[in-house]
């Protein structure tokens, strides 16, 4: 289990800065969440402004 980011992601990259374990990095059009890494805690679901961010 972790959280993904959707096509909804616009780039802004405030996820980037709050994921506490450095989980989040920028592709080429969106930001990734490496799984392996992902604690689940949430935190980047709460700063996403584009709702792009979700546990599957
Ligand atoms: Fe980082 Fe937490 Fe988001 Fe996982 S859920 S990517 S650990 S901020």
């Amino acid at each position: 289990m972790a959280y993904v980011i959707s096509d909804k992601c616009v780039a802004c990259g405030k996820c980037d800065e709050v994921c506490p374990v450095e989980a989040i990095s920028k592709g080429e059009k969106k930001y990734t969440i490496n799984p392996e890494t992902c604690v689940n805690c949430g935190q980047c679901v709460d700063e996403c402004p584009s709702e792009a961010i979700a546990e599957v």
